[in-house]
């Protein structure tokens, strides 16, 4: 018979910690709690499989799953000592929804599940409490009306308020066990009335309800949508976990929490959470009251907070990882509800990976592992520009709230998520302020540049989105008063009031609210960054170069890390002059005059008024990367890029060379290609016009001549594109190295340089043996080796590649071949290529120069295919080191699986 249900309790456990994709996330954490001897309330867990048997025959359950509940109920009631429906001491549950990964507020959970009519009397006796006893039995009614029936929220809330305006009360604290009992009977003619048949009484009619609802939400649209934006794939479904209730809402004694074993914000090593006294579940982040931080918890009551602190040391410990925990105190007495790896921002991420490396908790290979490239990205948040006045700035600050989330934003207020989403479609920069948020607010959350909140502590819904996202938040600005109804918001203490489109600047680092629109900076990188990035690069085979046409692109990217330059593309040189920009139109009309051209004379008297400007261009750059190699290749887009099109430009042009309108216009039309990537360019152009290469190779031999003499260390390597064969390689690499050889001979140095080419076409790939007898190098041009090999132009393939990559659509790639690349076909000829090559030239030198050379996926499969290098654009350059070691380390765990 197969197992579908897990049993734990009692400092035992039928499943294991390992067994996130059976158990799920939360199921699992439950089962290793209790194994580890924290005190977890027992229960069971149904499994993911069973999810997946469900929804794989006609949602309807394995034969055996009835059976099997049945007795795990039983085993519960005998270690609990109490029984589901009883009407003197009744057994509570939980049913609790958790899949292997987590999804915050997707699924549905239900609480104090065994209350009827009854039991609810049982449990006023025993607990001595009626007033508890209807408060937990009102919550019960209206989740299950919610979550089980899928009535409306809303309508039970506004029953709740017109009661407790009845009773002229403020808080749900404040409602007496009549209110209470009121509101029950409410609810259940609501439920008569709506579902024609009476609330049910059978706890396991209530069960086998709430379990069912579990697995519903699994396929609920609000989780389908969340799986597809996180893109979580693969997962068997969700469990089911029922487990024995404990209460935080029997009064002062008792309450709720969240806490996270370090500041999630900075990663600081401090102990952090909110709680909650006389509450249940999910009042502490739903933000109806504001929870005390744990320090005031300490105070309350030392003793809890004394085995809270052991729990927390405890299950770091185990985990080995920071975590995010649950907990309820029940009369004095504290249960462990939930542990999960905890979210964190990316400033968080270095600084726990760095301080438990340093701690000996992990080693330093897996501090890199732990390292996202988002991380990266995103660790650079903006913050308000230090120059703007700071009197200026304090007269501007509307409220004081929470800093959920660190980092700054700036944009127009909007007070709900489809407005959000409307106006960030229209291209505005958003704020979402909300009194609060829920999963349905997840779409707006994520196109606003920031969020703000008006309750909420740091574990509320809004925080742990946003801290996921890396998105800058602000919760439980309470002096807020949002009217959605005006679209206002008006702060009680400063009185200021703002419109919906109104600007605002949020400073999410202080938690403070400023009105009107600041000027934000981008911060330097964190001290653990640096520590963390200094271990990937003790760690990684393969070098770092960038993509830089400037000296200022060079600079940047020697900054971040960067090994050299993998790609300088002269032909931006053609049109700006990047050091004086005023002076670009100087260099364009010598490069169009080239161009016009008739005869090989005027086309060289024309290249030579070039060349100054490379040269210099050259200089900057090998200056820039003193002692590192710098790969120039040479001209590679169609001549027609260079020239106007239009006929004015034209004149213009031909009245600057002195030349009749006419020429310039037949010979514009004469550069006319139907299919101008696959036409006249790359190293075709220097086969026609020799001269363009000449000058393009004296420029960089003179530049690299010039530094030499200025004790630059030059690492010149001269780069052919586009070649398609040996003999078209051999003659340019003839007529560079006659070029380069006549110069430092008369220089009367020695200057080392190296000329290779770009594998970029099918043919170079498959042929590759027979090039490297020519060249020195490979660099995998891998945007045009896409282009050719898929047969898809990357400047056109926008209008059908989404609904290439979409999963509900066509679904044929998992992502952008342009993004990441497609390993299994265009992968398939880069591996050939740099075999081949090798197979000839066994020290050749090969990297990547395309787009992915910045894609920590395809950064891992350059490495695996033996690549010397890749090259990224300079912003991309810490997310290749950083992938180039974690390949590394991951490489040495499958080999070490693989020897057990
Ligand atoms: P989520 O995944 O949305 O956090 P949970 O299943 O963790 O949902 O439950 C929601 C809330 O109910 C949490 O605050 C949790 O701690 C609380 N809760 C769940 N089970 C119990 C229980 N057996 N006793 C007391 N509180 C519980
Ligand atoms: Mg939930
Ligand atoms: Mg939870």
């Amino acid at each position: 018979m197969k197992k579908w249900v897990y049993f734990f309790g009692a400092g035992k456990a039928e499943g294991d910690g390992e067994w996130r994709d059976l158990l799920g996330g939360k199921g699992a954490g439950l089962a290793e709690m209790t194994k580890i001897g924290l005190p977890v309330p027992a229960g069971f867990t149904i499994s993911t499989e069973t999810c997946d048997h469900f929804y794989k025959n006609g949602k309807k359950y394995p034969a055996d799953l009835k059976k099997q509940v049945l007795a795990n109920v039983a085993r519960l009631e005998k270690v609990t000592k109490k029984k589901l429906g009883d009407p003197n001491n009744p057994l509570l549950v939980s049913v609790r929804s958790g899949s292997a990964r987590s999804m915050p507020g997707m699924m549905e959970t239900i609480l104090n599940l065994g209350l009827n009519d009854k039991s609810v009397q049982g449990l006023a006796r025993v607990t001595n409490n009626e007033r508890f006893a209807y408060d937990a039995y009102r919550r019960f009614v209206q989740m299950y009306c919610t979550v089980v029936m899928g009535m409306s929220k809303e309508d039970l809330e506004h029953r709740l308020r017109a009661m407790k305006q009845r009773l002229g009360v403020k808080e749900d604290t404040a409602v007496s066990a009549e209110g209470w009992k009121e509101l029950v009977a409410e609810y259940k003619a609501y439920f008569q009335e709506k579902n024609g048949s009476p609330f049910p009484e059978d706890p396991m009619e209530q069960l086998w309800g709430a379990v069912g609802a579990v697995f519903g939400s699994w396929m609920a649209e609000k989780a389908v949508t969340y799986r597809r934006v996180e893109k979580i794939t693969g997962l068997l479904g969700t469990a089911v976990n029922v487990m024995q209730m404990v209460f935080g809402n029997t009064g002062d004694n008792s309450g709720t929490g969240v806490c996270f074993t370090r500041d999630p914000s900075s990663g600081e090593k401090i102990f952090y959470g909110d709680y909650l006294s006389n509450a249940q579940g999910e009042d502490v982040v739903a933000g109806i009251r504001t929870p005390v931080h744990l320090s005031e918890l300490s105070k309350l009551m030392p003793k809890v907070y004394g085995q809270l602190e052991k729990a927390r040391v405890k299950l770091e410990k185990h985990y080995r990882d920071m975590q995010d925990m649950e907990f309820t105190v029940e009369e004095g007495v504290l249960y462990m509800l939930q542990t999960r790896t905890g979210k964190r921002t990316p400033a968080a991420t270095f600084e726990i990976a760095m301080d438990m490396a340093n701690e000996k908790l992990i080693t330093k290979e897996e501090a890199v592992l732990r390292i996202k490239p988002e991380d990266i990205e995103r660790l650079l948040y903006p913050v308000i520009d230090a120059k703007v006045d700071k009197k200026t700035l304090t007269s501007k600050i509307l409220a004081y709230g929470i800093d959920a989330v660190p980092g700054a934003a700036v944009g127009r207020v909007r007070f709900s998520a489809p407005e959000a989403e409307e106006a960030a479609k229209r291209g505005e920069k958003v704020i979402l302020v909300r009194r609060e948020t829920s999963p349905e607010d997840v779409g707006g959350m994520a196109v606003a540049q920031g969020i703000l909140t008006a309750t909420g502590g740091k574990t509320s819904h809004a925080a742990v989105v946003a801290r996921g996202w890396g998105k800058c938040c602000i919760v439980g600005a309470e002096t807020l008063n949002i009217d959605y109804k005006t679209q206002t918001m008006k702060d009680g203490k400063s009185g200021k009031v703002v419109k919906e489109g109104d600007w605002l600047t949020l400073d999410g680092s202080e938690g403070i609210v400023y009105v009107g629109e600041e000027p934000l900076v981008t911060p330097e990188f964190p001290k653990a960054y640096q520590t963390i990035m200094k271990w990937a690069d003790e760690i990684r085979r393969m070098r770092v170069r960038t993509n830089a046409d400037t000296p200022q692109d060079a600079r940047k990217a020697i900054e971040l890390g960067a090994e050299g330059i993998g790609l300088c593309r002269t032909e931006h040189m053609f049109f700006t002059d990047f050091e004086y920009p005023e002076k670009s139109h100087e260099r364009q009309r010598a490069i169009q005059e080239m161009i016009v051209a008739e005869t090989k004379e005027a086309r060289v008297k024309a290249l030579d008024k070039l060349l100054p400007f490379q040269r210099r261009d050259f200089v900057g750059i090998f200056q820039a990367m003193d002692g590192f190699p710098v790969t120039i290749r040479l001209i590679d887009p169609p001549l027609h890029e260079f020239v106007p099109h239009e006929r004015e430009k034209q004149a213009e042009l031909a009245k600057e060379l002195g030349i009749p309108v006419e020429t310039v216009a037949r010979r514009v039309e004469q550069l006319h290609e139907a299919n101008p990537m696959l036409g006249h360019r790359g190293c075709r152009l220097s086969i026609t016009y020799p001269e363009i290469l000449e000058m393009q190779v004296r420029a960089i031999i003179e530049a690299a001549i010039e530094c030499h003499k200025g004790r630059v260390k030059v690492l010149p390597e001269i780069m052919i594109p586009l070649t398609l064969d040996k003999k078209e390689l051999g003659i340019l690499d003839q007529a560079t190295r006659a070029v380069a050889d006549k110069l430092i001979k008369e220089a009367g140095i020695k200057l080392p340089y190296m000329v290779g080419t770009m594998i970029e076409l099918p043919r170079a790939a498959l042929l590759a043996n027979e090039i490297a007898e020519v060249a020195e190098f490979f660099s995998l041009g891998t945007n045009d080796l896409t282009q050719t090999t898929m047969g898809l132009s990357r400047d056109d393939a926008g209008r059908f590649l989404p609904d290439y990559v979409d999963e509900k659509k066509a679904g044929v790639f998992a992502g952008d071949p342009f993004q990441t690349l497609d390993t299994k076909g265009v992968g398939l000829l880069m591996r050939w290529g740099v075999q081949k090559g090798r197979e000839t030239r066994p020290k050749l030198k090969v990297g990547i120069c395309g787009e992915h050379g910045g894609d920590a996926e395809s950064v891992k499969f350059c490495h695996e295919i033996g690549m010397d290098y890749v090259s990224a654009s300079p912003f991309r350059v810490p997310i290749s080191r950083l992938a180039a070691a974690q390949v590394v380390v991951e490489e040495k765990i499958k080999a070490k699986k693989k020897r057990k």
